[in-house]
């Protein structure tokens, strides 16, 4: 089973008590299957597919803006960045298919940033 951040939702392989590798935080624990995961992180213009196809695939999920509100309107909705997250027991699924759609383009969470990534 793996373990799940509760700071950045996100899930990783790892001994009990293990660092999260993306916030270097202990707030870990073992993942449950209700519990919202980090899925990806996409541009605003892709946000809009991703979610089309994840409702179609009957797959809840929650979307949350990256930037405050404030520099979205200064920058524009376009320059946005949108992160999506699901729930464990429906994580595979969803990954699969943000693989399959943004195989072409590189994703932000391929990899841990220290290099470390066990999964
Ligand atoms: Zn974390």
């Amino acid at each position: 089973m793996p373990l799940y951040c509760e700071v950045c939702s996100r899930t990783f392989d790892g001994p009990d008590g293990k660092r999260c590798p993306w916030c270097r935080r202990r707030r870990t624990r073992h993942v449950e299957p209700d519990d919202l995961c980090f899925l990806t992180e996409r541009e605003y213009i892709w946000s809009g597919m991703l979610a089309d196809v994840l409702t179609q695939e009957n797959i809840p999920f929650m979307q949350k803006n990256v930037y405050g509100a404030g520099l979205a309107l200064k920058m524009g909705p376009t320059h946005e960045r949108i992160r999506f997250y699901v729930f464990y027991k429906q994580l595979a699924e969803a990954e699969s298919i943000v693989e399959s759609l943004f195989s072409a383009s590189d994703g932000v969470n391929a990899s841990a940033p220290n290099g470390d990534n066990a999964q």
